[in-house]
Formats: C-alpha cells, sequence, structure tokens
C-alpha cells in the first residue's frame, strides 16, 4: 500500500509537473516548425533542404512526445457507469483489428458467461486494452498470438491479456509502472503507457498482476471489483 500511495503521489506531481512543461515547450516548437517550413520555401540548396527536413522531423518527433505528455497529464477521474467489460473489450478490438492483421498477430478471445456488470469509466477501460495491445504489438515484431480473456471471480472481474512476445525479465518487470521507464528507443516509447494503466485501475480500486518470461511472453491480468450497485448477472 505503502509503494501504491508514492506512487500515486509521484504520477500527481508528474501529471502537474509535466502539463506545464508540455504546454510551455509547445509554443517554441511551432516556432521551429514554422521558420524552418520559411527556410524550406526560401531556398534551392539541396543539403539545406536536407538539413531542414531533418529538423523538421525531430520538432515533429518532439511535438508528438508533448502530445502524449500532455494526454497523461491530463488524467481525468474516471466517469463511471454500469458497463459490461465483454463489450467494451469487444468494441476496442474491433477498433484495433487491421493492426493485429498487419502485424501477423492472431486474435484469440475467450469472453466469461455471465460477467457481471461493473461501474467504471468505459472510455479508461478502452484505453487500458488500447496501451496493453499496443504494447502486445511491439514484444511481437515478427507476429504471434493475442490472447484476451475474461472470467468472473468472486466479486472481481479478471481481464486477461496475453502475447507470446519477447517478454521481460523480473528487473524490468518490477519497474515497468515507473512514469517514463521504457526499453524502447525515443522513436517508439514515452515510457508512460503503463503509468496510465495502472493510475486508471487504481482509480477503479482495482489491481495488476503481471507474469512474465523472457523469450515466452506476458500476461496482464487487470482485476477489478464488481461494486454493490453493479451486481447482477448480464448477458
Ligand atoms: P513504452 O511502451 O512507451 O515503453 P510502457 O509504460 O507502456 O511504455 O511500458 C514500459 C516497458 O514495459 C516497455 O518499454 C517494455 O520494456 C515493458 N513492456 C510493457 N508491455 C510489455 C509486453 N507486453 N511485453 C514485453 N515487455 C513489455
Amino acid at each position: 500500500l505503502q509503494n501504491q500511495l508514492l506512487h500515486a503521489d509521484r504520477l500527481a506531481t508528474i501529471g502537474q509537473l509535466s502539463a506545464g512543461v508540455a504546454h510551455e515547450i509547445n509554443e517554441p516548437l511551432g516556432s521551429i516548425l514554422g521558420f524552418s517550413q520559411l527556410i524550406k520555401e526560401s531556398n534551392t540548396d539541396e543539403t539545406t533542404l536536407k538539413d531542414i527536413d531533418k529538423v523538421i522531423k525531430a520538432t515533429l518527433h518532439a511535438r508528438e512526445i508533448i502530445r502524449k505528455l500532455m494526454l497523461f497529464s491530463r488524467q481525468m477521474p474516471p466517469r463511471k457507469s454500469r458497463i459490461n467489460v465483454n463489450q467494451i473489450i469487444e468494441e476496442g478490438l474491433y477498433f484495433l483489428g487491421s493492426r493485429f492483421v498487419k502485424n501477423a498477430i492472431q486474435l484469440e478471445r475467450h469472453y466469461g458467461k455471465n460477467i457481471p456488470e461493473i461501474i467504471a469509466d468505459p472510455g479508461q477501460i478502452h484505453q487500458v486494452l488500447v496501451n496493453l495491445a499496443v504494447n502486445s504489438m511491439h514484444a511481437m515484431p515478427d507476429g504471434g498470438v493475442f490472447t484476451i480473456e475474461t472470467n468472473a471471480v468472486n466479486e472481481e472481474v479478471h481481464l486477461t491479456i496475453r502475447d507470446t512476445g519477447v517478454g521481460m525479465t523480473e528487473e524490468v518487470r518490477q519497474k515497468i509502472f515507473l512514469p517514463f521507464f521504457t526499453t524502447k528507443d525515443v522513436q517508439e516509447g514515452t515510457g508512460l503507457g503503463l503509468s496510465v494503466v495502472h493510475g486508471i485501475v487504481t482509480a477503479h480500486h482495482g489491481r495488476i498482476e503481471v507474469i512474465s518470461r523472457p523469450g515466452e511472453g506476458t500476461s496482464f491480468v487487470i482485476i477489478l471489483p464488481v461494486n454493490e450497485a453493479g451486481k447482477g448477472a448480464v448477458q
């Protein structure tokens, strides 16, 4: 619990800090882009044009990092309603579908029957799925199997997301929820995806279990409580 509190505290501080910094940096980045564009239009020298394209590319990349930071720091308190997890997942998978196909990833679904409705923010649960799925895709550059499973266990709904990707060492596993922790290169990772997942699950009074083996794959189990008001089987 101590650790969780520390984490939440740290997230809140980083959130506030990054919102301010992101905003400040966005302005000069806009100028860099604007003036680079002007230089590009008023030059014909090939070397200069090549160089200026590099400046533009790097600036766009920096803007993308800022965009993610702003999204991260704008984490809202959940707007909860009664939701059917299976339905939210199915809609999310529909949204992600073509990316699985493009990455040669086989999709397996095992939806538990009689999953009780939970009180949760559908948009945030969607975000959890997307962030975990994108990480799984990165972990399976040569394709593989992505499995999604839901189960009702006592007063909880367990959402398991499994991939047959590169997996991670115990040392990495212990750090994955820290904001800005990433093993990816700067183009691919900001280290915020799982921090966002952690923040959302905590705001829903849930917990996350991670099982991973290098070379074999990774499972994330998102465990969400069924609120009193959410009791009752659907489907
Ligand atoms: P990012 O994806 O930008 O690096 P995340 O917070 O989403 O940030 O993930 C942090 C790190 O956790 C990743 O860099 C990677 O090392 C590890 N990780 C996350 N998901 C997986 C996965 N499914 N398989 C292997 N490693 C993973």
